[in-house]
């Protein structure tokens, strides 16, 4: 009997700690690793071949209108949106690739069909090119035959509204961070993506989101400590992180403790 009353209240305490997983989206690929470097083909190989659920990626316009793959807004100093893509060609990244367009980018990504897209589109100068950006964006995807595992995200508002007119099935997620979870919904995309510090702010954002059926992503979580407590907080879908293997070993572990409360209950029939 007395057995019984400290495994109930085992059960009921753990409940309360026991929450779904987070997904783990790799910021930028896995690049934390020998030959790999961010924004990298290689980087999304890796991030694949590790087993997770996703690997976000950035995107730029050259002025001849080629989406290249690449966070800053300048490589070695030279304006990407500034330059034709025959002068940006030949720049390699930390790994020895050379700047990868979005082409190549997502030819790599058809051989891991278990691994979404984080797909941003970055902001542009002036909403033409952010239109074109998203244009382009929305129709090599289709194209290439990814739409069902790309997940679009951006800080730019005018970029987000106009993919989610091109591909109103697409999931959009926004950046910024200044928009409440009831007018993202207002809007009509499909989450929030949103700066840890966010949702320090805003405790009751990532519930209230997903109440509205909102999807909720949180970058970039990185180290041990802040990774467990994100990947314990209720609402929170997706976490993105330069240490996927770390997260992924969290999961697991989180994962673990779920099959043994389920053994525990089916042993003694507490439901
Ligand atoms: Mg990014």
């Amino acid at each position: 009997m007395m057995q019984r009353y400290f495994i109930s209240l085992f059960l009921s305490l753990s409940s309360l700690v026991c929450l779904a997983q987070p997904h783990v989206a790799a910021h930028r690929g896995y690049w934390k690793t020998e030959g790999s470097a961010q924004n990298s083909i290689a980087s999304l190989k890796k991030a694949a071949e590790i087993g997770c659920w996703g690997s976000e990626f950035d995107v730029w316009l050259t002025a001849d209108g080629i989406p290249v793959v690449y966070h800053d807004s300048t490589i070695d100093g030279i304006r990407i949106e500034d330059t034709t893509y025959a002068t940006l060609m030949n720049h390699r990244l930390q790994n020895g690739e050379f700047l990868p367009t979005l082409q190549q980018y997502l030819q790599e990504a058809k051989l891991h069909p278990n691994c979404r897209l984080i797909f941003e589109i970055k902001p542009h100068r002036g909403e033409k090119r952010d239109g074109m950006i998203a244009e382009l964006s929305v129709e090599l995807v289709n194209m290439l035959g990814l739409a069902d595992r790309t997940d679009y995200i951006s800080f730019s508002k005018h970029v987000c509204k106009k993919v989610h007119e091109l591909a109103p099935e697409a999931k959009v997620a926004y950046l910024n961070g200044e928009l409440s979870p009831k007018e993202i919904k207002e809007l009509g995309w499909t989450g929030i993506d949103y700066n840890t510090k966010i949702f320090e702010k805003n405790p009751d954002w990532a519930l209230e989101a997903k109440k509205l059926g909102l999807e909720v992503n949180v970058w970039t979580v990185d180290g041990d400590d802040a990774l467990k407590r994100f990947a314990k907080m209720p609402g929170i879908d997706i976490i993105t992180t330069n240490e996927p293997q770390v997260l992924m070993n969290i999961t697991r572990e989180m994962n673990t403790f779920t099959d043994c409360q389920q053994k525990i209950e089916d042993k003694y029939r507490i439901h």
